[in-house]
């Protein structure tokens, strides 16, 4: 596949990451490095008295700055340039209870014209089924209106990859539904997605146990354009049959469920020859070679769509995340291996910088508060950020990734860590691995401490009030 050929002639600069991987389209967006920025750029806490004046006074006081447009929202200018990113479990919900004023600091954002994206390190479902999850636990009867096209899962920046991968390569999908995953992938534009199933179903020396295959490995289909995984008898062997299935891109997009059976998989690809399933690569141990001859050999790449080690439900102890599966990967590698070769693998989801350029993009990008009059043609009108607020309660992803996150543009991204969620302070841990911007009780608090960072005098009950 000529990935450097498409992707060094016209990615704008904030995907060029992803494009050096060989995985993401052109978008045919202005570069966020051509955005001329109208005000400089300041540090929270960085406005002067008068401007705080000025800006609650647009609130309070002058509802002719307020322009209505024909959704019914209205874009407050001293809001104009402001944005923010939620994190979604542990604080808009946690479990499936919502968080108290959630949908009412939602209505409130979306009537003041604030652009705002939710961005999770959740994954394996389709970013509607988040939409509604979300819709049912804070009780929100309208999610079109406040909540569409603003969920960005950990694998949703894969949307944007270059369409050579998806319309000419095969990639392995696995996720803890790996059926639905691969319906979305096929959605994505994946027109060759493979599942671990389909492996077992082709293959059933792959995995020489029974358990799961009348459960989550009871669906799978055939392998595409009629390709075998049984077709190779001498792993060293380089006479590789025409029939030979190849796998160029694994794709791990939430915590696996059949962990065994998918890190065997995931492992025979990583040491095979040029991903061919059932192969063996002699470069692996050459010390000679770079990475000690390990993932040297035309081996597909591995991606990680999130790298969270826990998660938080209504159980007292922090359940596994997919981090933990990557960890259990690399523990399994680095006994392969003895320890000469760490795991090469790409990352997606919080911390991950792809995934904050992703969400800075549509954050940039976003114009359904706009008026249609106002819009480009397309719907695409950029419209410059000064500043993001990220709400997370995980310090290792949310926070972590928004304090190393710092966009071509210029703008600011700041941290709000809230206590609803995964960071509990312990005798052993009191404070924050990564230290947030500030830490508040909840995200209503969170909204109003960044609304006043901003100069507005706001207050919980302005923020829960219908007007
Ligand atoms: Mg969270």
């Amino acid at each position: 596949m000529a990935h450097g050929r498409v992707l060094s002639t016209c990615l704008a600069p904030c995907y060029r990451s992803l494009a050096r991987a060989g995985v993401l389209r052109c978008r045919g967006a202005a570069p966020v490095a051509d955005i001329a920025l109208k005000t400089t750029r300041r540090r929270a806490f960085g406005s002067s008295s008068r401007e705080l004046r000025e800006k609650a006074s647009s609130i309070e006081h002058d509802s002719t700055l307020v322009g209505e447009n024909g959704t019914g929202s209205a874009i407050n200018p001293a809001f104009a340039d402001v944005a923010f990113a939620f994190d979604i479990d542990g604080v808009l919900y946690k479990g499936q209870e919502g968080i108290a004023g959630a949908r009412e600091m939602l209505q409130k954002l979306r009537q003041q014209g604030l652009r705002y994206v939710f961005l999770t390190n959740g994954g394996g479902a389709h970013e509607n089924a988040k939409v509604a999850s979300l819709a049912k636990r804070i009780g929100l009867e309208n999610p079109e209106y406040i909540l569409k096209d603003r969920v960005i899962l950990s694998h949703t920046p894969m949307r944007g990859w270059d369409e050579d991968v998806k319309n000419n390569g095969t990639v392995l999908v696995t996720a803890s539904q790996p059926e639905t995953a691969r319906q979305l992938a096929r959605e994505y534009g994946f027109k060759r997605a493979v599942t671990p199933a389909d492996l077992l179903a082709a293959n059933g020396h792959i995995y020489p146990f029974a358990h799961l295959r009348d459960s989550l490995h009871k669906e799978f289909s055939p392998l595409p354009d009629g390709k075998s995984a049984a077709a190779i008898s001498d792993p060293y062997s380089r006479d590789i049959p025409s029939d030979a299935l190849k796998i160029d891109q694994i794709l791990v997009w939430n915590d696996p469920r059949d962990w065994s059976l998918d890190i065997q998989v995931i492992h025979d690809l990583l040491v095979s020859h040029r991903g061919y399933l059932g192969t063996l690569s002699a470069k692996n141990g050459d010390r000679t070679l770079a990475n000690a001859g390990w993932q040297q050999d035309g081996q597909p790449d591995l991606w990680i769509s999130n790298l969270d080690l826990v998660w938080k439900t209504e159980y007292p102890v922090n359940r596994f995340g997919t981090g933990a599966f990557l960890d259990a990967l690399k523990g399994v590698w680095a006994a392969v291996t003895e320890g000469a070769a760490p795991l090469r693998y790409q990352a997606l989801g919080k911390p991950s910088r792809h995934t904050y350029e992703y969400a800075h993009d549509r954050l940039l990008h976003y114009d359904a508060d706009v008026p249609e009059a106002e819009r480009t043609q397309g719907g695409k009108r950029l419209r410059p950020l000064r500043r993001v607020y990220m709400v997370g309660d995980n310090p290792e992803s949310d926070i972590r990734g928004a304090n190393e996150f710092a966009p071509r543009d210029g703008a600011q991204w700041e941290s709000i860590l809230v206590r609803t969620g995964v960071f509990q302070p312990t005798v052993a841990e009191p404070a924050p691995r990564y230290q947030p911007t500030v830490i508040v009780d909840d995200v209503v608090d969170a909204v109003v401490w960044a609304l006043r960072n901003e100069g507005a005098d706001v207050s919980r009950e302005w923020l829960l009030s219908k007007h």
